[in-house]
């Protein structure tokens, strides 16, 4: 016989012992983990984090509920600490929104051998002792009593926990304020109610912006095409043209284009970046909120009446097309291009022709790619692009050594440029009848193995270059440099000056020639190299 406060707080000492490797790595190495007080600092946290747990549990673990609730916290820890400890992840409401919107398409590549390995481990052994063992038959109002008082009893121990170290806490939770999303399972706990929250909240309609904007292009001028091109994952670092030791870029490399060096992202993950990207507030003006509540630049085209189009690759726009004209080829069957279930970005290209046919006038179309998305590299390019070898390929990164998974990963780039240059192609061929441009940048990075890092999501204060710093590429055809009057030297002796996402939005809007106040010369790549 056990008693559901007992196994509340058995569980709480387990999650403390089994699932926080990852956090009291964190704490070890930071100049508090190292000094001589790290033993009474550590001591105060490990009591005060068993004892939050254990009075959070007390809320939702009784007779009743002991047999579900456990197993499931016990499930969902297991994974987190799993991936916490192998790919040093943060859990946060990003990291679980984006976990919230995975197809099954992707949970089945992040399914390997070893997380199944821990889900059993970490996961179906404790739950079949917390199965095994029988609740003592007490009288509800006795039970109801017990709980409270665990609680009290609970946070007061904390409280008390936290108190003693106050000092040395305060200054670590200050300087480290990304290690409190290690802490499971109160981190992905506190993540979920946060990412639910939000979800609900993003059903309000969309603060205009621009309201001022208007297309300013001389009569009789011929309609623009403009092609965005959101890569995924992909690495500044391992962008041949950067200066990579690899030519990981050669086509893109034998095309006219401006290549940019140094560009930062607006986050380290999907979910942040997309919206960012797109939006007005940009990195220059971050605010989460008003982001999501504003329309974005998609919006603000449609307005002015520039067709929009999104095709996708990947798990959606997150907000950004919301309402406006999309695509998916997630369950798309087109042989050439789809294999398993999955299709190679070329198909993004896959009659375009028509597409952009049914949107005559200016127009402006997204090519979302599924890139470099992570761990499954090797999934993401045909087998002719295989030059880099040997490639990883299981969805494992722990079964593979560091070089096989980077070829796989530079192989992935190797096909984002061969896609990006056939996308140049095909604008060539528009050309006839429209004045094209097309801008490629990536949402974010990626790490792979420096300092035991892997994928990407870390909260940007503490992210690395690698998860922050991505590539951008910008091509013109000459008949819009012609009709504008720009100076492609001029461009090119601007590119290698600090760039970040924010490029996008007044870019585009510069290409379009739209006016308006919220486009910031600073941040459009053309302003100052145009004949005005
Ligand atoms: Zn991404």
């Amino acid at each position: 016989m056990v008693g559901s406060g007992t196994l509340a707080l058995l569980a709480a000492v387990y999650f403390s012992l089994a699932s926080n490797a990852a956090f009291w790595a964190a704490f070890r190495a930071t100049e508090a983990g190292q000094s001589a007080a790290a033993w009474a600092l550590g001591l105060g946290m490990a009591v005060a984090i068993t004892a939050l747990h254990a009075g959070l549990l007390l809320f939702v673990v009784n007779r009743w509920t002991r047999n579900v609730v456990l197993p499931i916290v016990l499930f969902v820890t297991a994974a987190a600490a799993f991936y916490m400890d192998r790919y040093h992840v943060y859990i946060d409401r990003d990291m679980v929104a984006n976990v919230l919107v995975t197809e099954p398409k992707e949970a089945r590549e992040l399914i390997t051998a070893d997380l199944v390995l821990a889900l059993l481990l970490h996961g179906l052994l404790p739950s079949l002792l917390v199965w095994w063992t029988r609740a003592p038959v007490r009288g509800v109002g006795k039970g109801i009593a017990m709980h409270a008082v665990g609680i009290v009893v609970t946070f007061v121990i904390a409280l008390g926990a936290i108190g003693l170290n106050y000092q040395a806490l305060s200054s670590l939770m200050r300087n480290e304020k990304s290690m409190r999303h290690l802490i499971a399972p109160g981190n992905w706990m506190v993540a979920l109610g946060k990412a639910l929250r939000e979800r609900r909240a993003t059903d309000a309609p969309r603060q205009l912006i621009a309201t001022d904007a208007r297309i300013e292009r001389p009569a009789g001028a011929r309609p623009r095409l403009v092609v965005v091109v959101v890569g995924e994952t992909v690495n500044a670092a391992h962008w041949g043209l950067n200066g990579y030791a690899r030519q990981t870029t050669p086509r893109l490399a034998a095309l006219d284009g401006v290549n940019y060096p140094d560009v930062e992202a607006c986050g380290t993950n999907t979910e942040v970046s997309l919206p960012c990207m797109f939006s007005s507030q940009g990195l220059h003006d971050y605010d989460r909120d008003a982001i999501r509540g504003s329309e974005s630049l998609m919006h603000l085209l449609d307005h002015l009446g520039v067709h929009t189009l999104w095709r996708d690759n990947q798990t959606g726009c997150k907000g950004a097309c919301e309402g406006l004209p999309f695509e998916s080829f997630l369950d798309a069957q087109v042989p050439a291009y789809c294999t398993g279930g999955r299709c190679f970005d070329g198909v993004l290209l896959h009659e375009l022709d028509a597409a952009v046919a049914r949107m005559p006038g200016d127009a402006v179309v997204v090519l979302h790619m599924l890139g470099n998305h992570g761990p499954s590299y090797y999934a993401r390019y045909p087998e002719a692009f295989k030059r880099f070898t040997p490639a990883c390929e299981v969805d494992e990164l722990g079964d593979c050594e560091r070089d096989a998974i980077v070829n796989a990963y530079d192989n992935a780039i190797l096909y984002t440029d061969s896609v990006v240059a056939d996308a140049v192609g095909w604008l060539e061929q528009q050309s006839a009848a429209r004045d094209t441009a097309l801008i490629y940048l990536s949402d974010h990075g990626e790490s792979l193995g420096e300092s035991g890092l892997y994928l990407h999501g870390v909260p940007r204060m503490v992210a690395p270059d690698e998860q922050l710093k991505v590539p951008m590429w910008l091509w013109l055809s000459p008949a819009l440099r012609e009709a504008d009057g720009i100076d492609l030297a001029c461009v090119r002796g601007a590119a290698d000056a600090p760039r970040t996402h924010d490029a996008l939005f007044s870019t585009v809007l510069g290409l379009m020639r739209v006016e308006t106040a919220v486009r910031d010369p600073d941040f459009d790549l053309l302003a100052g190299c145009r004949r005005d």
